[in-house]
């Protein structure tokens, strides 16, 4: 961090974006910030987390703010009068940057590129540990739930079902509203369950994940209930291949254009090419969605220890939706799946 804080120029790095706090202090309360110098690095959170802190924290000064977590700053005297100090411009407020800016007069507040983001994209074993965990968590969740799937039965029914099974197979939380769509709903690629109950010939589409030790899981089946129609088997066959060609494909050095494209690709030599309207996948830890990003603007480049997810998806409106997702690890040669729910169209 004090390498990039002199190739920056900055005297100091103000840090406002908790996951960033917690990759790096591994304080995981609701309110923090951290600084970082050449000569110091201090935490500063307040009373609610003073325990908490002291408990997470390991080479940082802890500081409890009794007013703002700002003025604390000041009051310490964590940064010099008229420093220079980066800041992350997606992660602090107008307000919050004129308060500082009333706070040190004789500061100069510069933005920073969002160099933390790329640290914190490359995972240690640990790390790859934790996501293996909440990943094994939401395969078993799949497992489990598949036996709530049947005629009759409401997508909110089946999203209930799989928040209860996360928590009660260990995960912190969810890592986002379930995404359950059935028949034509699945032609939302971003639906939230409904009330809509799940009919015989349906496919459903279910996108889930969960939090373990701060670090996500991000996870898509869909599944048939009775025999699914041809075009929907095929949309399913279609889909199951580009995903499994994006898995072979990618490896350290490619870049995230790259991967998306052998996708996209894939999809449209089955003849769906207008019916891919999202990105590839994402960067996966603690946030659900971080770099690197696998698009088609992408000029990420995939490095070992990056944990992506790969999740292409074909949307017909009023036919219906396909989408796999797995999440894997990238090594040397290429990828580890994390994910073991099986991939074959299961038809319930
Ligand atoms: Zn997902
Ligand atoms: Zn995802």
């Amino acid at each position: 961090m004090r390498r990039h804080l002199a190739a920056l120029r900055v005297n100091a790095l103000l840090v406002t974006f908790l996951p960033h706090v917690r990759y790096l202090t591994g304080f995981s309360g609701s309110n923090a910030c951290c600084i970082i110098t050449q000569s110091a690095a201090g935490l500063i959170t307040d009373g609610r987390y003073k325990t908490q802190a002291r408990e997470e924290v390991h080479g940082y000064r802890i500081f409890i703010a009794t007013k703002s977590l700002f003025q604390e700053l000041k009051t310490r005297k964590l940064i010099g009068r008229s420093a220079r100090v980066g800041y992350n411009p997606a992660a602090l407020r107008v307000t919050e940057l004129e308060n500082l800016k009333v706070l040190y007069p004789s500061a100069r507040f510069v933005k920073v590129r969002n160099f933390i983001d790329d640290l914190a994209a490359v995972k240690d074993e640990t790390e790859i540990g934790q996501i293996r965990k909440a990943v094994a968590i939401s395969d078993a969740v799949f497992r489990s739930v598949l036996s709530v799937i049947k005629p009759g039965v409401s997508e909110l029914d089946v999203a209930a079902e799989i928040v209860y099974q996360h928590r009660r197979r260990g995960a912190e939380a969810d890592a986002f509203e379930p995404i359950v769509a059935s028949g034509v709903r699945g032609a939302l690629p971003h639906a939230r369950a409904t009330s809509k109950r799940i009919a015989r010939g349906e496919l459903v589409t279910l996108d889930f994940g969960c939090r373990y030790e701060g670090y996500h899981s991000d996870v898509t089946r869909t599944v048939a209930v009775g025999n699914p129609a041809s075009k929907l088997r095929r949309i399913y066959a279609a889909v199951h291949k580009a995903q499994q060609n994006a898995v072979e494909a990618a490896r350290p050095g490619m870049k995230g254009s790259d991967l998306d494209a052998v996708a996209r690709k894939s999809i449209a030599a089955s003849g769906f090419a207008r019916f891919f309207p999202h990105s590839l996948g994402h960067g996966l830890g603690l946030q659900v969605h971080e770099s690197p990003r696998l698009s088609a603007l992408s000029t990420d480049v995939l490095q070992e220890g990056h944990v992506v997810t790969i999740e292409p998806g074909i949307y017909v409106p009023g036919v219906g939706g396909v989408r796999i997702e797995d999440d894997v690890v990238i090594r040397k040669t290429g990828t580890e799946v994390l994910t073991t729910a099986s991939k074959d169209l299961i038809i319930l």
